[in-house]
């Protein structure tokens, strides 16, 4: 009889799976020639032509822009400053409210914090994982600007639906697409279903230039806003003068720019984006069709008429049906399968949820973001208690998180073997009760 590694057998398999790096000749020789030409950033913080930035940093905002077919693309140097700036373009300020989600990478939460707000934490939906339109309705006050949504996992948010009921309120939609480059609705892309779309270039995402962000919009004042927010504001306006005292709501500049290093990575990068798609897409279907013969494990639904670019694979898993608990079912999982030549991280990567709610984190607990008052929170009653958004905190018990398995490069053997694993644990559960 077959033993489980996890209990002293032969683990399933020892070979590593194949190293992952879209990084090539193509990084390469573009990299070489932005350092040949000793021009690294060409940025000036005031009204100039530089204020736009370099060469480099054109032609990748103007690719963008043509792939995502939206009229500006501002590069930014992470999808953090990205939020920041959209938050920060958007007019919002002390006293106002932003709807967030509790299930996301944290800064899509924070942003407001930035410009002094209030993070309101709304629920997701229990398919999909996205915010949650009903929950986002009983969280609307008087004080409520915004809405960042997030396209969680690669798949979009309940556009639609969140979008009605944003115009029906007069909210800005933040959307955080750093999760979903290529995804689609109905052929958009997005990023460009919101006010603003932001997108992440940093080493784990699909396409990267190490660290980098873009932000998207088709409003032109927005957009101006966002170059202004992203290169020295005050500067710059002091340089170019104002009508009126309101341009000047938010124009605290920071310095958000993109070298022309990154900009030369991440335009290559874009040109690989189709093709990186459609392997992990393949791979992701492929791992889908085949663990579904595990009876404790179910697939996550694609949203009607769109397209899913799997940033990770989630499973949900049913504990009543497995007889044990999701912990120990991944741990067992996990001791079957070589450790990643991904990273540093030297483990399976395969998580238990995604991360813990945002709310649970001490900065919403503690209540203090700025000086030892509590700001903004002390001005807020908003609440942060266990049990806010019971969806997610049951879905984080919930799920099992995949990172690596169907990334591009994985051969049909590996996959394989990720299969045989689950279902060698699955057939074998009663070595775990
Ligand atoms: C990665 C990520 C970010 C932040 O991206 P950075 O470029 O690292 O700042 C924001 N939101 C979501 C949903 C992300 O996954």
């Amino acid at each position: 009889m077959t033993k489980l590694a996890i209990k002293g057998g032969n683990k399933l398999r020892n070979t590593p799976f194949p190293a992952y790096n879209t990084i090539g000749k193509e990084e390469e020789e573009a990299v070489l020639k932005v350092l040949r030409s000793g021009k690294l950033s060409s940025y000036l913080g005031t009204w100039h032509d530089d204020f736009f930035g370099g060469t480099q940093v054109q032609k990748l905002e103007r690719a963008w822009e043509k792939f995502f077919k939206v009229k500006h693309a501002i590069s930014v140097n992470s999808a953090t400053s990205g939020l920041y700036a959209a938050v920060g373009a958007a007019g919002i300020g002390p006293g106002d409210e932003v709807i967030v989600s509790a299930y996301t990478m944290s800064a899509s939460a924070t942003a407001p914090l930035v410009y002094g707000a209030i993070p309101v934490f709304a629920d997701i939906e229990e398919e999909y994982y996205c915010l949650d339109v009903n929950s986002i309705k009983s969280k609307i006050t008087s004080k409520t600007k915004a809405i960042i949504v997030v396209d969680i996992f690669g798949q979009v948010y309940d556009i639609n639906a969140i979008n009605a009921l944003a115009k029906k309120y007069n909210l800005t939609v933040i959307e955080d697409a750093a999760q979903a480059p290529g995804a689609m609705y109905k052929g958009n892309y997005a990023g460009t279903f919101g006010d603003m779309g932001i997108f992440s270039l940093n080493y784990h995402k699909h396409i990267h230039s190490g660290e980098g962000g873009i932000i998207v919009t088709n409003d032109d004042n927005l957009a101006d806003k966002l170059r202004l927010i992203r290169n020295h504001a005050e500067a710059v306006l002091s340089a170019r003068g104002i009508k009126n005292k309101d341009e000047l709501i938010n124009m605290i500049g920071f310095n958000y720019r993109m070298t022309e290093i990154e900009a030369a990575i991440a335009h290559e990068q874009l040109k690989k984006l189709p093709d990186l798609l459609t392997e992990r897409i393949k791979n992701t279907e492929y791992l889908n069709t085949r663990l579904s013969q595990v009876p404790c494990l179910k697939s996550t639904p694609l949203r009607q008429e769109s397209k899913h670019v799997f940033y990770v694979h989630v499973l949900k898993f049913d504990s009543n049906i497995a007889g044990i608990h999701r912990n120990t079912f991944i741990d067992a999982v996990k001791a079957e399968l070589p450790k990643t030549l991904l990273r540093d991280e030297s483990d399976v990567l395969l998580s238990y949820g995604y991360v813990k709610p945002l709310y649970l984190q001490p900065l919403y607990q503690y209540r203090i973001a700025f000086g030892k008052e509590g700001f903004p929170f002390n001005q807020s009653d908003v609440k942060y208690n266990e049990g806010l958004c019971p969806v997610t905190e049951s879905m984080h018990n919930d799920i099992l998180v995949t990172h690596e398995f169907m990334r591009p490069g994985m051969k049909k053997e590996d996959l394989d073997d990720v299969i045989k694993a689950f279902k060698k644990v699955w057939d074998n559960r009663h070595e775990l009760t």
